[in-house]
């Protein structure tokens, strides 16, 4: 029988993670009627990957299934794509209408659908156990949780997926994305008037920036209030490079990203120079005027297998798209969505199981595919030919 908890008969899921994968899956797996409880590691907010978010069906469909209150319009309408030059110059523009919006916008309406206490902060899993179908977690804390399901949604590096598959880690693909968010208001005039509300665009040899605009840090859609959000990809070579792009204010080596506030301020000079010299004058303002720039490494990472007895991997955990194909957080939802629907129809015990089973194959092969159309996405981005800087689109990418 599925483990009983005390308040409830209602079989249980033990979250580990609080980021959007970890709430997806508390939403959906509520609204299927599960007992649920999400353990995040940050004390406060957690290690947010921040920055923005292009938004796909498949978040707006679980905000639609868990019933997430929400702001509408979730995010901001971008009217068409450009392409600056080196100049400043739009080389090319196309209609292309789409909404983007932020990680913070998205972790806050999923956050305040939960009820007080589902979202347990501060709290680290350091490992679990199973027999037959009742998995036990424990935390950094002393804290001891069962459940008849624990879902690994904690991230690139998780230790759920560690415990189970040793030998699978992320790949450096070979290139970083510096990141930021600045606000709209603090900006020069002329560079409203050149980005406008387009997804704009620069390609050079070996790097490319991305810019639009999202919501406000207090999640506000209204202009004046919103923030432009950059990516610029960029190679460094793996080694000394990468460790030192890595490295924070107080010297500390980090794996594959820095989180907002914690480059070196050499860095962000550093960053800001570079900006100056290889990117059109509206960008090189933009990253000038974001006061906290932050980075990650892009990363290619694909388990081969995402349910084990009870425990299972969401999300990044499971593996992590490129950003190119905007599709990190969607997919995170997909997996959410499809467990639940999975789920809703299993009764208890070996139906559980049957539908653990049915889920892992179609969420295995969007994994598979979404990591497969990153990795292509990326290698022609940062590939290009010498001396073909300053191009055009090149068609789908992000
Ligand atoms: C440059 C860039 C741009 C992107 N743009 C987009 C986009 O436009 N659209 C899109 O859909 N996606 C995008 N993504 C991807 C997206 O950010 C992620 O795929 C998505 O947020 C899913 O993350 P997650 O919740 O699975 O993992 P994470 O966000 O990494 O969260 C994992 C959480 O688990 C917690 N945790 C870790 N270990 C433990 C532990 N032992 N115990 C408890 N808690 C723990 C962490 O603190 C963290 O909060 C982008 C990614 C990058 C790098």
């Amino acid at each position: 029988m599925p483990v009983p908890h005390p308040a409830t008969s209602r079989p249980r899921a033990v979250i580990v993670g609080g980021s959007l994968g970890g709430l997806f899956a508390a939403v959906s797996l509520r609204a299927i009627g599960w007992e649920v409880q999400v353990f995040e590691r940050s004390a406060g907010m957690p290690d947010s990957r921040g920055g923005g978010i292009v938004l796909q069906p498949e978040v707006e469909a679980v905000f639609d299934f868990g019933q997430v209150p929400h702001a509408v319009p979730l995010g901001v309408m971008s009217r068409e794509r450009i392409y600056l030059n080196l100049q400043d110059e739009i080389v090319s523009r196309a209609l292309m209408p789409q909404m983007q919006t932020s990680w913070n916008t998205l972790h806050g309406s999923l956050r305040r659908a939960l009820p007080d206490g589902v979202l347990q902060a501060g709290e680290r899993l350091l490992r679990f156990e199973q027999e037959g179908a009742r998995v036990t977690a424990h935390f950094a804390s002393g804290r001891v949780e069962q459940a008849d399901l624990l879902i690994g949604a904690d991230g690139s590096r998780s230790t759920v997926r560690r415990q189970l598959l040793p030998q699978v880690a992320p790949a450096y693909a070979g290139y970083v994305a510096w990141r930021g968010l600045a606000a709209e208001h603090g900006l020069p005039a002329q560079l409203h008037e050149k980005l406008a509300d387009s997804f704009a665009f620069q390609q050079g040899t070996d790097h490319m920036l991305l810019e639009y605009l999202v919501p406000g840090e207090n999640e506000s859609t209204q202009p004046g209030q919103r923030r432009r959000n950059w990516v610029w990809y960029r190679k460094v070579a793996p080694g000394a490079d990468l460790a030192q792009a890595l490295t924070d204010r107080a010297g500390v080596a980090h794996e594959f990203s820095l989180p907002p506030g914690a480059m070196r301020p050499e860095a962000v000079a550093a960053l800001r120079r570079d900006a100056a010299q290889l990117l059109a004058p509206s960008f090189a303002q933009l990253v000038e005027a974001t006061p906290e720039p932050f980075v990650q490494a892009i990363l290619d990472m694909q388990v081969p297998q995402m349910v084990f007895g009870r425990v299972l991997l969401v999300g990044d955990a499971a593996s992590v798209p490129r950003p190119h194909t905007a599709g990190g957080a969607a997919k995170a939802a997909a997996n959410a969505l499809t467990l639940a629907r999975s789920l809703r129809s299993a009764g208890a015990d070996a139906g559980i199981d049957a539908a653990l089973a049915r889920w892992q194959k179609q969420a295995l092969r969007h994994g598979m595919q979404m990591s497969e159309w990153g990795i292509a996405l990326g290698e022609r981005i940062m590939d290009l030919a010498p001396g073909a800087s300053d191009d055009g689109p090149r068609a789908g990418m992000f």
